[in-house]
């Protein structure tokens, strides 16, 4: 897997559970690498950071890109939302979001996590899938679990963020949940070939 968020690989670890497969994180292959996300989409993102890895690793290897696009800010900050605030800081981004919809009503906090799944394959080929969970933004952080967004952000039909929400909670309904298992059939397909 191309990330070495510990959010994320946590979370990935328990949505591959039960599939036959073994997850490596590039600390594990000492593998180091930067990658720029200089795509204007999850999709080039998640490729870029996909098909980096494979071609340093030789393995079949999954990324992610995902983003939390909000209705008031036409969908901002989206693909950006990890250099919203501009400094790296999942602290500031969150700051920032809260800064910019002060002025806006409940009703209208509405937004929705996107994530995309690339699945590369040392040939060259890769394989996408999809998901995302709507929600609103809270006034303020409320709950300590997740990472990012988590403790700002109320999925649709509940009254608890998705930091307050147990870990396999968030993991059934959240963006990458849903693309993660859009994904399996996939990666069970291209793993097996
Ligand atoms: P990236 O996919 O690593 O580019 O991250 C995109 C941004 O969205 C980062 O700021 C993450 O913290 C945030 N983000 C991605 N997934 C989640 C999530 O499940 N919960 C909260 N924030 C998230």
């Amino acid at each position: 897997m191309a990330t070495s968020n510990p959010g994320k690989v946590r979370e990935l670890r328990q949505l591959l559970v039960g599939a036959d497969i073994e997850l490596l994180t590039p600390t594990d292959l000492g593998i180091s690498l930067d990658v720029e996300e200089t795509g204007d989409t999850y999709e080039e993102n998640a490729a870029l950071k996909a098909l980096a890895f494979t071609r340093a690793s030789h393995l079949p290897c999954l990324a992610d890109d995902s983003g939390i696009e909000v209705d008031a800010l036409a969908g901002a900050p989206g693909v950006r939302s990890a250099r919203y605030a501009g400094t790296g800081s999942d602290k500031d981004n969150v700051d920032l979001l809260l800064h910019n919809l002060n002025q806006v009503p409940e009703e209208a906090r509405t937004a929705r996590f996107v994530c995309v799944v690339a699945l590369a394959l040392p040939s060259g080929d890769i394989e996408y899938a999809r998901g995302q969970c709507k929600g609103k933004i809270s006034n303020e952080r409320i709950g300590d679990g997740g990472f990012g967004y988590d403790p700002v952000f109320f999925p649709e039909g509940k009254h608890l963020t998705m930091a307050q929400l147990p870990p396999d909670e968030k993991n059934r309904l959240s963006h990458r949940g849903r693309a993660v298992r859009n994904a399996l059939p996939v990666i069970e397909r291209i793993l097996g070939e």
